[in-house]
């Protein structure tokens, strides 16, 4: 197959009450961790990728990379633009053939945030690219991108239903209590204003900053209806332990090829679970 875009992803999975996992890759060894166990459990599944993942790993190989994983696997893949914030960065990245694009301008105001979301789906739209973006600020730390604690805000209903229909965008990811990061205390989740903004509107919506949640509260968000979970740190925690372990065991090991087994094998664990709690096994 090829990449694809979000949108029939998100929607099907709308549709059939389950949600669609969208996993932080950074690398060769975690893009196939994530393609085989989707493939295995037969899952739609969403590759994500920050700005500081394309820069560190290179747009065209990246894109390269994942194109040859849609053509491998019989199962709808799509490359995510996760937290991208400038419209000349989308307009490159869409150009090399990523279809599905998240534009976060979450940090400006309402008119602000509107009308640059509007002008980036008016430019992915052409290209055949899904859209989603954020109303609300979830707090915590992806990459560079730092929210404190006090600077988060909830997702307001009423602004989401505007927000949506001023902008035209294809998804909305919502703010109601997770953070970005691992949880230092027990979030809180409104799943009353979670349901209050799906009676309100049909547009799928996006729950970021699930490492950490517990299964149970994430489906519970999943049957008030999000359809699309990313899944970042808890991955990275996994592949990394597992490497710090090998080491310590064998302190003289040199060879890539042996030490990143074990990381693959750790981070495909994480990988299963996620899918299994997103419900989206078997879904294509
Ligand atoms: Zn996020």
């Amino acid at each position: 197959m090829f990449l694809v875009s979000t949108r029939e992803m998100l929607l099907q999975a709308q549709a059939g009450g389950y949600a669609v996992p969208a996993f932080n890759i950074h690398n060769l060894e975690t893009l196939q961790v994530v393609v085989e166990t989707a493939a295995e459990m037969a899952s739609p599944v969403i590759l994500a990728g920050t700005p500081g993942t394309f820069s560190y790993a290179g747009t065209a190989y990246l894109v390269s990379m994942c194109q040859e994983a849609a053509r491998r696997y019989s199962i709808p893949i799509a490359l995510h633009l996760d937290h991208h914030e400038s419209f000349n960065d989308i307009r490159q990245k869409v150009e090399a053939g990523v279809k599905s694009a998240m534009i976060d301008a979450s940090h400006f105001s309402f008119e602000k945030n509107i009308s640059l979301v509007r002008e980036v789906v008016q430019l992915c739209h052409r290209w055949d690219c899904s859209v989603e973006a954020e109303l609300g600020r979830l707090g915590g730390q992806e990459d560079d991108l730092v929210v404190e604690a006090q600077d988060a805000r909830y997702t307001d209903p009423d602004a989401a239903v505007a927000f949506i229909e001023a902008t035209g965008i294809d998804s909305l990811a919502i703010a109601i209590g997770t953070a970005h990061g691992m949880y230092k205390e027990q979030p809180n989740l409104d799943f009353e204003r979670l349901a209050l903004i799906r009676s309100k509107t049909d547009t799928p919506l996006v729950l970021h900053g699930a490492s950490g949640i517990p299964a149970a509260d994430v489906q519970r968000c999943i049957a008030l209806g999000i359809t699309k979970v990313n899944v970042a740190t808890e991955l990275k925690i996994a592949f990394s332990a597992a490497i710090k372990q090998y080491f310590e065991q064998h302190p003289t090991a040199n060879d890539p090829r042996h030490y990143l087994i074990p990381a693959k094998e750790a981070m495909k664990q994480v990988v299963q679970a996620k899918i299994a709690v997103c419900g989206s096994e078997g879904k294509l």
